[in-house]
């Protein structure tokens, strides 16, 4: 396809991410453990949202504190401001655009006061301020920030993820259910807090859906991650695909406590594809056993690390 050259001129001319200014219009929880924040903003029919998984950076400005005016620069604005003063900027996944209505939703799973997000979110209410860096529509091209990617001729999908990627895993099922290139196996496993976080999830008929809420019926509760990992080795998924593994497919050493676990697929074509996201010591003993034991091509597994236990996002 050629480009013509006023496309050129506005891919130039706008950044394909931009800070918008938006009010909480809405705050609807949606189980025990999440809640559906709704966002307005004059401008957010400029919102982009280019893949079901679609991230964003919120920016919350500290308790007692402004919202800045964020600039292009907003990055380097952030890390140049007073840290006693300057807000928090944390990654959430676009739940739902709605540009004729100017609204965007991010679900929230809450884990109690212990992070200034998840803080904010139990307490938001109508009015209050928040700015959201995210994909701009005019860009006029994919502004990126997306990694649900099959590879061509992929027929055996893995999808999981703890509740950190229950929106992502939800955009992604409800993009596969309108797809006429849905792979011929689907599974799915979501590790959640509690059983009452097993919410309708747009799938496809023949997705497996497999929920693991760590909470039991007696009370106890399973350590973050460790069901999502069982159940994952369980599956025998990417066994029977052994032969087709690239002979170079190693587990690098990644500390996960020093660097961010991001390894996105890359295979052009593969028959199995997995993407893995949530809490990285899980999705790192996931790697290990799809790529370590199972010997499938890295190439064809995103692996995520979406968040870290003891330790804050910046
Ligand atoms: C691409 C991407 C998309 C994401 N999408 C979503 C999303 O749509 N919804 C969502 O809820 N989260 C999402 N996350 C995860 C979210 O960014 C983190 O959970 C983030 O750390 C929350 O910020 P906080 O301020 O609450 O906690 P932080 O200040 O970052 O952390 C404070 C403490 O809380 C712990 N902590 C952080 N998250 C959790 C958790 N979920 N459970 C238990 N302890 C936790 C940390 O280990 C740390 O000890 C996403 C992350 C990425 C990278």
């Amino acid at each position: 396809m050629t480009i013509a050259t006023t496309d050129h001129a506005q891919i130039a001319a706008q950044p394909s991410w931009r800070p918008f200014r938006v009010t909480v219009s809405r705050v609807q929880q949606l189980s025990p453990s999440f809640v559906r924040i709704t966002f307005t903003a004059g401008n957010l029919d400029e919102f982009g949202h280019d893949g079901p998984d679609q991230r964003v950076k919120l920016y919350l400005p500290r308790d007692g504190h402004e919202l800045p005016e964020l600039s292009l620069d907003w990055w380097s604005q952030y890390r140049h401001a007073d840290p006693a003063t300057r807000g928090f900027v944390r990654t959430y996944t676009i739940r739902a655009v709605r540009p004729q209505h100017r609204e965007v939703d991010i679900d929230f799973a809450l884990h109690g006061d212990g992070g200034p997000a998840s803080a904010w979110a139990r307490r938001a209410t109508v009015g209050d301020e928040v700015a959201l860096i995210g994909p701009n529509r005019l860009y006029g091209a994919d502004c990126r920030g997306h990694e649900w990617n099959p590879p061509v001729g992929a027929d055996d999908v893995l999808i999981a993820g703890d509740e950190t990627a229950l929106p992502a895993i939800s955009g992604i099922l409800a993009s596969l259910r309108e797809s006429p290139t849905c792979p011929a196996r689907v599974r799915v496993m979501l590790e959640v807090p509690e059983p009452g976080d097993m919410i309708d999830l747009p799938a496809p008929e023949h997705a497996e859906v497999t929920w693991l809420p760590r909470r039991g019926s007696d009370g106890s509760a399973a350590a973050n991650g460790s069901l999502l990992v069982e159940s994952v080795c369980a599956s025998g998924f990417g066994r029977d695909r052994r032969a087709e593994a690239a002979p170079t497919s190693t587990v690098d050493t990644v500390d996960i406590d020093l660097e961010i676990l991001w390894e996105i697929a890359a295979a052009a074509s593969s028959s199995v594809y997995a993407w893995i996201a949530g809490e990285a010591g899980a999705v790192k003993a996931i790697r290990r056993h799809l790529v370590g034991e199972c010997g499938i091509d890295k190439s064809a597994v995103t692996f995520m690390g979406y968040w870290r236990t003891g330790r804050a996002e910046v």
